[in-house]
């Protein structure tokens, strides 16, 4: 498989810069900031509003070496240890060293993190942190990280641009295909960026924006680009669901006090892990599910601990309360019900230290790539963190070749017929959706992830709309990753095989060619 669409670039109209970035997240956008800076002629396209992004979202904050007790080497040990043995500590000395500069150069663009009364940046803690040192703006962090992104970004900048193929040739990438207000339109450049965010959406049940679904991971799998650590997906311990759909309440509101109790009140995380609510995520995610098998009954988040140490909930979190209460829910007074569902996507396209990919002129930043700082489970609020140090060195990395690659696109002829498909029924992303979460979700075994397979290759080579065969083909590849891994580390655990096993204690590399046979 390589293109869903058809298409002849000669045929379609066609625009020239120096550099295309896909997605207008914390990533994309300080990658787009740097090249500017540099003077290329830069283009960042997104498929929906500019702001509309897991980054907009985030709530907690930037987790930063800054505060007078903290240490580059002291977040170097927690990111490393949250890991579960597979972290890349080469990428993460280089996080938390230059993510201390980064942080500054948000503040030189104007964010609003919050201070105490004489001027300094106050910090708050979460699960695995040794000490207190996520940098916030409110329980809204992300919108003011977006709107300052936003602000300082001055190049040309695409709304409703979805990327439906990249332009590759002999292994390398001239460009984008991307349909913009419904037409195809090429767009060349030397080097190309995925800043698409990650693959929470292609769950059931998350946190995540409808823009989530791993679009940039699934274009450059199907392009030749090698991916990394496919299995390996962050499920939230606690978001609220009904209806109308999930949102992630932060475990900054853990940090701050809150407590899990069971249907009987009783406050359980202590059965499960001496580190209580703040053990790391994946642990308080299944003892959740575990506790509500037990007791065959919901889970709850007590805010009211927090008042009791003084502090006003209204004023520290205002959109999980401002939210709760449009449910007909009061923090301050009754418990909130919860549930674990999918966050967060570690795995990824493969990059070195400069967000190159295997494929010439392609790289990749933010949650799209996999730098392996996340190992097997990330810490809290080192992803937005993650954007910014790898958007800042990437734009460099793609400065570096631009002087290289030539700027004549007049001999690029990509002519391609869209795979054709080999089942005649159509399906939905909700298809794909419900198969991720029932089959390859927080607990996973081989009989579940047979199932998974074999309805995602039917769906992937169905007939059946870009973005579902897209998304199935991803969600394709996670599965047969989490089949590979007979083990549980991390975010990965599968029933069958519920221990470490040294013998796994190795990255997980996906191709293409580990697709042939399934489609
Ligand atoms: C609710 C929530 C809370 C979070 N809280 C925190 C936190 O407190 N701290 C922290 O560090 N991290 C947090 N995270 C994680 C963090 O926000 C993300 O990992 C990070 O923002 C990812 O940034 P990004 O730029 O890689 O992707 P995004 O911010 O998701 O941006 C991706 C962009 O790509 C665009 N796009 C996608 N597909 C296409 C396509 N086919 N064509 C064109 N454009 C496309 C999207 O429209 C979007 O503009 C949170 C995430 C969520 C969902």
């Amino acid at each position: 498989m390589k293109s869903l669409t058809t298409f002849d670039v000669l045929d379609i109209p066609s625009k020239t810069y120096d550099a295309v970035i896909v997605g207008s997240g914390a990533a994309g956008l300080t990658c787009g900031i740097v090249l500017r800076e540099l003077g290329l002629k830069v283009c960042v396209i997104t498929k929906s509003r500019a702001n509309e992004s897991s980054t907009n979202l985030a709530q907690g904050g930037i987790a930063v070496a800054l505060s007078k007790e903290d240490s580059p080497d002291l977040h170097f040990n927690d990111t490393m240890r949250a890991g579960a043995g597979l972290v890349v500590p080469k990428m993460v000395r280089v996080l938390v060293e230059e993510g201390v500069k980064r942080v500054i150069d948000l503040l030189r663009f104007g964010a609003r993190f919050e201070r105490d009364k004489d001027g300094f940046l106050k910090f708050t803690k979460e699960a695995a942190h040794s000490v207190s040192r996520i940098v916030y703006y409110k329980d809204k962090t992300g919108e003011e990280v977006e709107r300052v992104l936003l602000n300082t970004y001055n190049g040309d900048l695409i709304e409703g641009a979805l990327l439906r193929e990249l332009l590759v040739k002999n292994g390398r990438c001239y460009g984008v295909l991307a349909s913009i207000d419904g037409e195809l339109c090429a767009l060349y450049a030397p080097v190309v960026a995925v800043a698409t965010g990650g693959a929470a959406g292609l769950y059931l049940k998350n946190t995540n924006p409808p823009t989530s679904t791993g679009d940039g991971i699934s274009t450059a799998l199907r392009y030749g680009a090698e991916l990394q650590d496919l299995e390996f997906v962050q499920f939230h311990p606690t978001a609220f669901c009904d209806g109308n759909g999930c949102f992630l309440i932060s475990e900054a509101v853990r940090g701050e006090g809150a407590i899990l109790v069971d249907k009987f009140g009783r406050r359980f995380m202590g059965d499960y892990h001496h580190l209580w609510e703040l053990a790391p995520r994946d642990v308080v995610t299944r003892a959740i599910e575990s506790q509500k098998r037990i007791t065959g009954g919901e889970v709850f988040l007590d805010f009211r601990p927090i008042e009791e140490r003084g502090i006003d909930i209204e004023e520290r979190f205002p959109t999980i309360v401002k939210r709760l209460r449009e449910r007909g829910l009061d923090p301050k007074k009754e418990l909130i019900p919860i549930t674990p569902v999918a966050h967060y996507y570690i795995g990824g396209i493969k990059v070195d230290t400069f967000g190159r990919t295997s494929i010439d002129g392609l790289f990749a930043v933010g949650e799209a790539s996999c730098t392996g700082i996340h190992g097997a489970n990330r810490l809290a609020s080192n992803s937005l963190l993650e954007c910014l140090v790898f958007g800042n060195r990437a734009a460099y990395g793609m400065y570096r070749d631009w002087r290289y690659f030539s700027r004549d696109f007049s001999e690029v002829r990509i002519k391609i017929e869209r795979v054709p498909y080999k089942v005649e029924e159509s399906f939905s992303l909700d298809d794909v959706k419900r198969t991720m979460w029932e089959k390859v979700g927080i607990f996973r075994s081989a009989n579940s992830l047979m199932e998974a397979i074999e309805k995602l290759s039917k769906i992937a080579m169905s007939n059946s709309d870009w973005i579902v065969r897209n998304g199935a083909l991803l969600g394709l590849a996670i599965s047969v990753s989490a089949m590979r891994r007979e083990e549980s580390r991390g975010g990965h655990y599968r029933t069958d095989f519920p221990y470490e096993r040294e013998e796994f204690r190795k990255h997980s590399t996906f191709s293409f060619r580990d697709l042939v046979n399934l489609l």
